[in-house]
């Protein structure tokens, strides 16, 4: 073997750095519309009771089963925590009795805080959906984008604006009344 040939033969084997896996654009699923009915049935719910009108829903990706559902019950816990999608999250842990959320989706009516994009990071949420943008608390797009940021572990790309015209309506009209109301 000639040294040339010798030299391309090492050169092949030594190793490159590993490709790195891209995670392909996140697409919208057959269940996903559906879902965000659901939520938006929750965040009437809300509504109903006096509450900021937000609904969420985790469901196993691969079959659609519920796992996990809440609205934002804030006012009546007295809990600054009680976003919807911590509560969906909280119940679809218990659900699948594992804290990691993978395999499943999470679908909310408008965008997540900071609390709540730290908890879809740290369960390890495999998909997140959600309708109406939050210019003023969004952290998966308007302010931060916590969800898709390199320097954490778990990375999940938002489908922002799924039903995104009934998610605001309802939003919009809640703060309406309360302001009827006085
Ligand atoms: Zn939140």
């Amino acid at each position: 073997m000639g040294l040339v040939a010798a030299i391309r033969g090492w050169i092949a084997r030594v190793p490159g750095p590993a490709p790195r896996p891209r995670s392909p654009a996140p697409s919208l699923l057959p269940h996903d519309e559906p879902m965000m009915r659901r939520a938006l049935a929750l965040a009437q719910q809300a509504a109903a009771i006096g509450e900021v009108p937000i609904g969420a829903v985790v469901y196993e990706t691969a079959t659609g089963r519920i796992l996990g559902e809440g609205y934002n019950r804030r006012e009546i816990d007295r809990d600054p925590a009680a976003h919807a999608e911590l509560i969906a999250i909280r119940a679809a842990a218990a659900t699948l009795a594992d804290w990691r959320l993978n395999a499943c989706t999470l679908v909310v009516t408008l965008e997540p805080c900071i609390m709540c994009a730290g908890l879809i990071v740290n369960a390890r949420v495999g998909r997140l959906i959600y309708g109406a943008k939050d210019p003023k608390a969004g952290a998966t797009d308007s302010l931060f984008q916590l969800t898709r940021d390199g320097r954490l572990n778990h990375r999940v790309v938002p489908i922002a604006g799924v039903l995104e015209a009934e998610c605001s309506a309802a939003l919009k009209t809640f703060f309406r009344e309360l302001r009827r109301k006085g």
